[in-house]
């Protein structure tokens, strides 16, 4: 992909069609999972006040207090719930993740468009009222962490979608999610590398800041390493804003609104590999290609910088994604080793949490 090619900010605006797919239930019963707090009251949970309202069912339900470390930010505005719908463009019987249903105010929406949800919820407190509250329609409730480790997706998770998948006679499974912002991160960058079943499509809300790296060009400020892992894999774009106050409790800063098309023509190769190469060339960003090889690589670098034909003196931010795949594998195939000794990833908080 070249330098600066196309812009990939879309602001769209699309048609609302929530509310348009039957309701036939197959009553399927719902998977069941460990974790999650069973009391309401804790030290580390937002002012009660927060509390948000439930979807509308059953009308007795009262949310329990959001909890911060679940980065519980509960989407309040119904019409961005139709328009994430509306954005994955849900035909009746498609396959549809959700991780992290809250209270279900996107469930209710993306059963409404007819889809067969398998829905993730970490705690337990939301998981077990959804069920109920959706009882006898096509969902499944799974309470578990969706993430199994930073590099790794919950195997029953996946398990779980397969089976769904398989059973809809479906090519693949769209994932629509207004996304924990301080997990968002690793469940894309580990989603888009799923090899099966196949991710068809993604409508996820992230942090403003983070949407900006997903879509970021070469020269960018925002562009590195998390930017460039989407993009190698997936065509991404922001569709809209979310701002702050459409959320309960409010987070400290705005939401985008970001579409995910994964590209079906990718060689695999070494993701945790790639991943620490971006991280030690990104960590000299300033510094010319030319010096970062040396520094990190020695002639070895050097050698595979001239074989390549790149300008010496450019910054690795100016790479492109594709340029940067072919470097990584050009360094990792004259010794592994020289790539078993990079420096370890700086630590940074990416996804950043408030
Ligand atoms: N979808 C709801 C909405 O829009 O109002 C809630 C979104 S809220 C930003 C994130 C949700 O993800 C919470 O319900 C939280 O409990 C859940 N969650 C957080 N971490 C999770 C994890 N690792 N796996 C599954 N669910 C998680």
């Amino acid at each position: 992909m070249a330098a600066g090619s196309r812009p990939r900010i879309m602001i769209t605006d699309f048609p609302s069609r929530g509310g348009t797919g039957p309701k036939t239930g197959t009553g399927r019963s719902a998977a069941s999972g460990s974790h999650g707090p069973d009391t309401i009251a804790h030290p580390r949970a937002f002012s009660r006040e927060t509390r948000p309202p439930t979807c509308d069912r059953p009308e007795t339900w009262r949310a329990p207090v959001p909890l911060k470390r679940f980065g519980q930010h509960f989407l309040q505005d119904p019409a961005i719930n139709r328009f994430l719908v509306a954005a994955a463009d849900i035909a009746q019987g498609d396959v549809v993740l959700e991780i992290g249903p809250g209270t279900g105010a996107l469930t209710k929406e993306l059963l409404a468009a007819g889809a067969t949800v398998l829905a993730v919820e970490i705690d337990r407190r939301l998981a077990d009222p959804l069920r109920e509250a959706f009882a006898g329609e096509r969902l499944d409730v799974l309470c578990a962490d969706a993430l199994a480790g930073k590099r790794k997706l919950a195997p029953a998770m996946i398990e779980a979608l397969s089976a769904t998948v398989l059973q809809s006679g479906r090519s693949g499974f769209k994932w629509v999610s207004n996304l924990p912002y301080n997990v968002a991160t690793p469940l894309i960058v580990n989603m888009l590398s799923l090899q099966s079943p196949r991710l068809l499509r993604a409508v996820v809300t992230v942090q403003w800041e983070v949407g900006r790296r997903l879509v970021a060009n070469p020269g960018e400020r925002s562009y590195g390493p998390i930017g460039i892992q989407v993009q190698l894999r997936a065509e991404a774009g922001i569709l809209r804003r979310i701002s702050a106050g459409s959320f309960l409790p409010r987070p400290k800063v705005d939401g985008a609104a970001v579409i995910l098309k994964p590209k079906d023509n990718l060689v695999p190769f070494d993701e945790e590999g790639f991943a620490k190469f971006l991280n030690s060339l990104f960590a000299h960003r300033r510094k010319t290609l030319k010096r970062c090889m040396a520094m990190i690589w020695g002639d070895a670098g050097m050698d595979t910088l001239r074989s390549m034909g790149l300008d010496e003196s450019l910054r690795p931010e100016r790479l492109s994604p594709s340029q940067l795949i072919e470097l990584y594998k050009k360094i990792s195939s004259v010794s592994a080793t020289l790539c078993a000794l990079m420096p370890p990833p700086r630590r940074k908080n990416i996804s950043g949490t408030d």
